[in-house]
């Protein structure tokens, strides 16, 4: 949320905006671009725009009915469904945004420093920020915030404090910068490098440089590498606004700051330069070209800036790496395990080694990379640099994987360096012994695989947790979206805990992933949920008498079944004094014979709702049998039938539109013509279904984890656990695991009924399951304490364990036991 203190009519002054509703004055307090964020109020300006992939204007109604009530739009909105809000039009709201952020510039008095280039444009900025926070109060821009919008943003976030800004700037297509340079207007400017990015959007290498120049045409200064002739010569032949004072830096020429030599030892380097006559030092604690480069630019910055050379030299000494979203984690053996991600490129490479380099647990330094897929640079000179790369780093050990790596294997030379051809030829090939006492970079692109990798060397924790893989999830939610109308709303069911997977963080990605709705069993999972934050409205299906008092409290919003509950309901509503339009569903009995009201109870119902001040009814809908058995279709089209009859006599009665909806999991699959206005998407999220043919579409986001926490070999003749029903034939190996009935392991999975899988084989559970661990035959099998055991997920599926079970994944997943931690993951 970004602060601001105008009224309406200064924000259409500023903005040329005109009111389009409500000519009363609000006062505004901040203002938010993105409707996924929770931080609305009454003061929010809520700035809709038109993205690539989003029209914020889709999200109007959605935030009125959180309370906010001033909007500036580009597009003509239906203003009767936002009655009391302010509505500011705008030609552009971008352009809009942008001089907003103008005057915020304006009103300021510290200095802005603006910095372009190919690459490397956040690290300098990260950098220039440790350099100088001790000594000045810095904005910087937000993460990698240097587009039309972002720089708008970053800009906002000026305050009077501040002494100097740093704003990135990045460009993709002509024309850009000159809105960015109105806004910026740098007084110092930084050119860090010009590389390929984006060309194709460019008449040539020259013109791109001029479009960026652009962005110093008013600066007062401009620092740049004079070794980059693109960048010398474009600054040379530019017809300046006013031209700025231009100092420079060179490795190899003479410059403003001509570093004369630079030494490595170990990871630091000592700079050596000539500035203005005088012979300088200072130490910088990396070792890449991408990081002497950018400390280059930030020395001659500093100089310029008068800064003694003693506080020059000790900033320097204390960088560190810029967090290039590296993952560092416990190995096995005392390992330290670096996670680089799926970051596969030259550049990421060397700015992985930096951070690798950086780690000094252990003196042994392990790289494991794979092919590089996306390059344009020929293989031969791609991989050639690539081992450069680790001979300069001085990296000890290097493990190449996939068939070009190997094919170029013969430039690793100097280094201890093998290779493999594929992840599962590595893994098949290392045993746990093979890595001790190194700090261990693990990079490589998607389609490796590598989080294989990942898990093999990291140190487990003796925890039986499930993991819910979140990613898959919202992949999940897409594939039922590609299924619906574009306008159809989903509703969410995370009732019973979220199918057993942990209702919050389920939540709070769903609602960020904007579904429309979310559905409780209980009130209590209701409450939970508002408690932690989350404002999606929320239907609870079997709201219970006592609970009313506190859904109100907590608007929640009751699936109505009966007169009875509407009566009691209704009362509620009335002597908690919250009278008027309280939301409601209607839920009606087709087949099911559940909760609901019967069909010919519409006309009854429909005259006692409206004469009703308290209620507002939302929605009225139904629930089907068999939605994924085709021996019901039959019968489902009955229901949906008698559904729509019901809901027509219903709809008679009221004067304003009620969402329909009777489609669940199996439903939206396999009946979606029924969707009405609204889904309700249960087992489908969490990437089950009842029926086998639409399992091939949907990702199972859960898996069921354990460790091995003691190994031991029995003799034959002895038996394992309690009652054991039989006696071992041969020298058997045992692993006891951290997994019993109580955590929701069926007891009748125990004497060889279930499975399952460890260090890459499927192994049976040995005598019988006991409260709190189970045992399994682990005989022949190459694995140690400590070692990961999967009940279900990725190698063991769910399905399986249902059938072996006699039941469907709804029940094994919900009956999981709430004392197994779950973990999220997600890309
Ligand atoms: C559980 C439930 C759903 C979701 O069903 P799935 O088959 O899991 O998609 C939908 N509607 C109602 C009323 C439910 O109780």
């Amino acid at each position: 949320m970004i602060p601001i203190d105008y009224t309406t009519a200064e924000i259409c002054q500023i903005t040329q905006g005109r009111i389009v509703q409500l000519e009363a004055e609000i006062q505004l307090r901040n203002l938010q671009i993105d409707s996924r964020k929770y931080d609305f109020n009454s003061h929010t300006l809520f700035i809709a725009i038109v993205g690539e992939h989003n029209n914020g204007h889709e999200f109007i109604p959605g935030l009125y009915a959180r309370g906010v009530r001033a909007f500036m739009v580009s597009e003509d909105v239906p203003l009767s469904t936002i009655p009391e809000a302010a509505v500011i039009r705008v030609d552009d709201s971008v352009l809009a945004l942008q001089a907003l952020a103008e005057l915020q510039r304006q009103s300021s008095d510290a200095r802005i420093v603006a910095i372009t280039g190919s690459s490397g444009k956040t690290v300098f900025k990260e950098w220039l920020y440790q350099l100088l926070y001790k000594r000045l109060h810095v904005l910087r821009s937000p993460k990698s915030y240097n587009s039309q919008i972002g720089v708008s943003l970053s800009l906002l976030l000026l305050e009077k404090s501040h002494d100097m800004a740093l704003i990135e700037a990045g460009i993709s297509q002509p024309n850009e910068m000159a809105a960015l340079e109105k806004m910026i207007r740098p007084e110092i400017g930084i050119f860090t490098n010009i590389g390929p990015a984006h060309r194709e959007n460019f008449a040539s290498m020259e013109a791109k440089v001029a479009e960026k120049l652009t962005l110093f045409d008013r600066a007062k200064t401009l620092i740049y590498c004079r070794d980059h002739t693109l960048i010398h010569t474009g600054v040379a032949e530019r017809n300046w606004v006013k031209k700025p004072k231009i100092l420079t830096w060179s490795l190899s020429q003479k410059a403003d700051l001509q570093i004369i030599s630079q030494e490595q030892i170990e990871n630091q380097t000592k700079l050596k330069a000539r500035y203005h006559g005088e012979t300088k030092t200072i130490d910088i604690p990396f070792a890449s070209a991408a990081s002497i480069e950018n400390c280059c630019g930030l020395w001659l910055l500093l100089l310029f800036m008068e800064i003694e050379d003693s506080e020059i030299a000790e900033r320097f000494a204390e960088l560190i790496p810029v967090a290039m979203r590296m993952e560092q984690l416990e190995g096995i053996n005392d390992c330290v395990l670096i996670n680089g991600g799926y970051n596969s490129d030259i550049n990421a490479l060397s700015s992985a080694l930096d951070y690798l380099i950086f780690q000094i647990k252990n003196l042994k330094y392990t790289v494991i990379f794979s092919d590089i897929v996306q390059s344009n640079i020929r293989d031969e000179k791609l991989y050639a640099k690539m081992a450069e790369l680790l001979r300069t780093r001085r990296i000890d050990r290097f493990i190449g994987i996939g068939t070009r790596l190997k094919d170029h294997s013969a430039l690793f030379y100097g280094l201890d360096a093998t290779f493999y051809e594929s992840t599962d030829a590595f893994l098949a090939a290392i045993g746990r012994d093979d890595f001790k006492d190194e700090n261990i970079l693990v990079q490589g692109a998607r389609s490796f695989g590598f989080n294989r990798i990942i898990d093999f060397l990291q140190k487990k924790t003796h925890e039986t947790v499930l993991e819910v893989d979140l990613t898959k999830m919202i992949e999940n939610l897409n594939v039922i979206r590609s299924k619906l109308n574009p306008d159809t709303q989903i509703m969410a069911m995370i009732k019973a805990f979220g199918y057993g997977n942990g209702s919050y963080d389920i939540a709070r990605v769903l609602e960020y992933n904007r579904v429309d709705y979310l559905a409780v069993a209980y009130a209590d999972e209701g409450i939970a949920l508002r408690e932690d934050g989350i404002r999606l409205p929320i239907l609870v299906m079997n709201p219970e008498v006592p609970s009313y008092s506190a859904m109100i409290q907590y608007r929640l919003e009751p699936q109505i079944f009966s007169f009875r509950t509407l009566e009691l309901f209704s009362e509620a509503l009335r002597s908690s004094g919250e009278v008027v339009a309280y939301p409601a569903h209607i839920k009606i009995n087709t087949g099911m014979n559940r909760l609901g009201f019967d069909p010919k109870e519409m006309e009854q119902l429909g005259a006692k709702l409206s004469t009703s001040r308290e209620l507002k009814i939302q929605s009225v809908f139904s629930h089907l049998v068999g939605s994924d058995e085709a021996k019901f279709d039959a019968f489902t089209k009955e229901q949906i039938s008698i559904f729509t009859q019901s809901a027509d006599v219903l709809a008679r009665a009221f004067d304003y539109k009620i969402m329909r909806h009777i489609l669940n999991s199996g439903g939206i699959l396999r009946h979606s013509d029924a969707q009405m206005d609204m889904v309700r998407l249960g087992l489908a999220l969490y990437g089950l279904t009842a029926h086998t043919a639409n399992q091939a579409i949907l990702k199972p986001v859960g898996s069921l984890k354990t460790t091995i926490v003691q190994i031991r070999e029995i003799n034959p003749g002895e038996g394992v656990g309690y009652s054991p029903k039989s006696r071992v034939k041969q020298r058997t190996k045992i692993g006891v695991i951290s997994v019993g009935y109580a955590d929701g392991l069926p007891r009748s999975l125990g004497n060889g009924l279930g499975h399952v899988w460890v260090s890459n084989r499927i192994v049976p559970f040995i005598g019988n399951i006991c409260m709190d661990m189970a045992m399994v035959d682990i005989t022949g099998v190459d694995c140690a304490e400590g070692d990961s055991v999967e009940i279900f997920g990725a190698h063991l599926s769910i399905y399986n364990l249902a059938e072996q079970l006699n039941t469907i994944p709804y029940e094994v997943i919900t009956t999981i036991s709430r004392r197994v931690k779950r973990v999220f993951v997600q890309d």
